[in-house]
């Protein structure tokens, strides 16, 4: 089932939550841990992150650098099969622009359509580490709103090979990204806001934001989401704050703010538990102001850990 049909069958805020195909070597019992705990809270999907490669240099013998491709979490369609096998929920595989080619797109797609997956979320996907800028694969996708145009094609039957001959058309229904602090390398949100409108009109039926600590900046990013036009649904993105190491890694890695109020509690917390239990009870009241608010889904993201999340669920559904 579609993800907007989720949203439009619900009578209460749902759940939803994200988890990372595990390093390659892991197996899949890792994944099911993580998911496991958190099932008794009727997620109608789950969505699978998607990892490009990266590039690590190994030292050789002779004192040269190498550079290495590899991809350290491969396997997202697998896990979005073995998902719906296990749980009888839907899975949401992403799809990024970085690092593949429409063709190897097209593929993954026709896999996801195989298995029966009806939902993808369309990313870019970020730069490799080693590079400046992103760089798009050089017969790929620039931007998410390139991909959208790909699998609105495949919705309407046109594959790449134009010659084929009566092609079954796939049926997706289509998410994408929105950043209530704006995307770090808009110059405003108002540009961001504009190609954000963009990705909808091409097609994309409903958005996930990045995640957020401050309740305002995702109610005042719906309220300018609304002023422009843009009326799909949006789903608050959230994560329960876990170590202090965390202060400075999540701004850094997702370019957001975190409250001061916050900030001060996790500092003053004593010891690794109390700074969990900080961070638990922040997202539960950020929750329920969510619900307040009249958002359709809560979103979490686990990175596969599911214990914080487990116990915002428990205050809330
Ligand atoms: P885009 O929509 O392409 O936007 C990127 C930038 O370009 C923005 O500044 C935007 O304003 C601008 N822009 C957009 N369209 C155009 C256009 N047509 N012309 C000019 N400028 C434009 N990364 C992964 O690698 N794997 C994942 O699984 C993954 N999952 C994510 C899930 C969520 C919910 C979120 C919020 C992020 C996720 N990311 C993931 C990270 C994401 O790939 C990065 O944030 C990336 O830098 C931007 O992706 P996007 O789809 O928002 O890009």
């Amino acid at each position: 089932m579609k993800v907007t049909e989720h949203l439009q069958n619900a009578d209460k805020t749902l759940f939803s939550f994200e988890i990372l195909p595990p390093v390659k070597g892991t197996s899949i019992q890792s994944i099911y841990e993580g998911i496991d705990p958190l099932m008794e809270f009727k997620p109608p999907f789950i969505n699978v992150t998607y990892h490009r490669e990266e590039y690590v240099f190994k030292e050789r013998e002779n004192g040269l650098l190498e550079k290495i491709t590899i991809r350290k979490r491969p396997g997202t369609v697998g896990i979005c099969s073995a998902i719906m096998n296990k749980y009888h929920v839907d899975a949401v595989p992403h799809i990024i622009c970085g690092g593949f080619s429409k063709e190897e797109t097209e593929n993954a797609l026709m896999d996801l359509n195989f298995l029966g997956i009806d939902n993808v979320l369309l990313l870019r996907g970020d730069a490799v580490k080693t590079e400046p800028g992103f760089r798009p694969h050089k017969d790929g996708h620039a931007h998410a709103s390139d991909l959208i145009q790909q699998v609105v094609q495949l919705n309407h039957g046109h594959y790449l090979d134009e010659e084929m001959e009566n092609p079954v058309p796939t049926d997706f229904c289509i998410g994408v990204a929105g950043y209530p602090e704006k995307h770090v390398e808009a110059p405003n949100l108002a540009t961001d806001l504009k190609y954000l409108k963009h990705k909808i009109d091409l097609g994309a039926e409903y958005i996930i934001t990045q995640m957020f600590f401050d309740n305002e900046k995702f109610c005042d990013f719906v309220k300018a989401c609304r002023a422009v036009g843009i009326k799909v649904p949006i789903i608050p993105g959230l994560k329960p704050l876990t170590t202090k190491s965390q202060l400075n890694v999540l701004p850094r890695y997702f370019n957001i703010d975190l409250p001061e109020d916050l900030v001060n509690a996790v500092e003053a917390a004593k010891t690794p538990a109390e700074v969990k239990q900080v961070g638990i009870e922040w997202t539960i009241q950020q929750c329920k102001e969510l619900v307040e608010f009249g958002v359709p889904c809560l979103h979490f993201y686990t990175m596969s850990k599911s214990e914080a999340t487990a116990a915002v669920a428990r205050a809330i559904f």
